[in-house]
């Protein structure tokens, strides 16, 4: 494998065909992201079962849309003047040039005066200057068009919403029903929207949270307690925070993912051009590049494969800025990052085998997992070496395809570590075409196909056995 950083793709009307996701499949893609903010749960099911039939591995993420609020149908022609006022109600009517609905039932308890409302990701800026009982007032201070239903973001206020609506339960439930392999949490804030989310899916089902408001900021840690992982939002981010505070921002959550040995993310207008052209920016391939030396484990792709006019394109044009990056990245200073606390003991043993790995120039790093938890803690400290990892489960095969420079391949259960090891061994001469003699790195836990129970590191040399 010569790519090392994996690349997400979100599926949409550009991908709605088998043939459409086979293609993308084969370009690269190793997440297919179904963002369940739009198409109908038939188009989902479609995907899902399209994907499960490729024949190469690839993840299904889960996208729920969380509490996004929402302006309504707007009269024709409606257009917000900047410098003149406009009324905000939560009574549903038809919005115009006065007034406009937001169907957030706590408007009037938890948005003041001074707080901004940005409408459409910041096409709109509008600030409260007035609270009555039934209304509030607001200054537009940038003026356009009102199309209808666009998205509300309120980044001065404390919104007192649930982080998980009727309907994202419904989607969980029919996430779990088709076997997803991770689901993305949306307007995240802190660990107990994880938690309610984790009491709905089944236990083997990775979390992410995506990272897009500031309260999620400031409970980074909590949030990174108990969350599989973490995505820099930056759509989303770029509307609650100053647009200028986005790269530090990315840089400090993707530093606090990777300290404490999670998956790490990084989102949004990556390549945003390729929607219509053929060739990147060269802000976007540097973009790109930056956020694998921020240490990304995976890079995102949005409206450039969902509605992009060349989505297989888009992800060879990743793909290979994604190569280029990996073949110069120095990582050996993630070394000496922080041990996570959930599990010190595998953090010590993948910093080490690492270590090893490195000092002898190993060709690769071998792992048996059952989680897949070892595998990303080795992942997290970069070794220079492949890292091929064993599994007797589908959905850990399925999730490994999130992780850093991670290869992973379906084993049998074997009952001894000599058997694991002799698996492995004659594995890697068939298939890898590795030579007797060449150097590797085994770790994993003996006794086998028991969960969390890395206790072991081997240097081995390929030969028969
Ligand atoms: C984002 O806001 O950057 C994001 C990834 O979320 P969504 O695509 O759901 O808006």
């Amino acid at each position: 494998m010569d790519r090392k950083t994996k690349i997400i793709a979100t599926v949409g009307p550009s991908l709605s065909s088998e043939s459409k996701i086979k293609k993308i499949i084969d370009a690269g893609a190793n997440v297919l992201r179904i963002n369940f903010s739009h198409g109908t749960l038939e188009d989902h099911e479609n995907v899902i079962s399209w994907a499960r039939k490729s024949n190469k591995q690839v993840a299904i993420m889960q996208d729920i849309q969380g509490p996004k609020i929402r302006t309504g149908i707007s009269s024709e022609n409606t257009f917000l003047e900047k410098s003149k006022n406009v009324t905000l109600t939560n009574i549903e009517t038809e919005s115009n040039n006065d007034i406009v609905f937001i169907n957030y039932e706590n408007l009037l308890r938890d948005v003041n005066v001074d707080d901004r409302v940005f409408i459409d990701d910041g096409q709109i800026v509008l600030k409260v200057v007035e609270k009555e009982n039934d209304k509030l007032e607001a200054l537009i201070l940038i003026g356009g068009e009102l199309r209808d239903n666009q998205g509300v973001a309120f980044p001065d206020s404390n919104l007192s919403v649930s982080a998980i609506t009727e309907k994202d339960i419904e989607h969980l439930k029919f996430g779990s029903e088709h076997d997803v392999d991770f689901v993305a949490v949306s307007f995240v804030r802190n660990a107990s929207d994880i938690n309610l989310v984790k009491e709905i899916i089944p236990k083997d089902v990775k979390v992410i949270a995506k990272i897009e408001l500031k309260t999620a900021l400031d409970n980074i840690d909590e949030i990174l307690d108990v969350a599989d992982g973490v995505m820099v939002a930056r759509g989303d981010l770029g509307v609650q925070l100053p647009l200028e505070q986005v790269p530090f921002v990315q840089k400090q959550i993707l530093d606090a993912a990777n300290k404490r040995g999670k998956i790490s993310i990084t989102a949004t207008e990556m390549l945003q051009s390729m929607k219509t052209s053929y060739r990147p920016t060269r802000a976007e391939v540097t973009d790109i590049t930056n956020a694998i030396l921020e240490g990304s484990d995976a890079v995102m792709l949005s409206a450039e494969t969902s509605i992009g006019d060349n989505p297989n394109r888009v992800v060879e044009v990743m793909s290979i800025i994604c190569k280029e990056t990996d073949s110069r990245n120095d990582t050996s200073s993630l070394l000496s990052k922080e041990d996570s606390k959930e599990d010190s003991i595998t953090t010590t043993l993948a910093r080490a085998a690492v270590q090893v790995a490195n000092e002898i120039d190993a060709s690769s790093i071998i792992a048996f997992t059952e989680t897949g938890r070892t595998p990303l803690l080795i992942s997290n400290f970069r070794p220079k070496a492949e890292i091929i990892t064993f599994s007797t489960k589908k959905k850990t095969l399925n999730q490994m395809n999130l992780l850093w420079g991670v290869d992973q391949y379906p084993i049998e259960r074997k009952e001894t570590f000599s058997e694991m090891l002799k698996a492995a061994n004659d594995f890697l001469i068939s298939e890898k075409k590795y030579n007797k003699g060449d150097k590797v790195v085994v770790v994993a836990g003996t006794p086998p196909n028991i969960e969390a129970a890395t206790n072991l590191i081997r240097v081995h040399e390929i030969g028969d056995l």
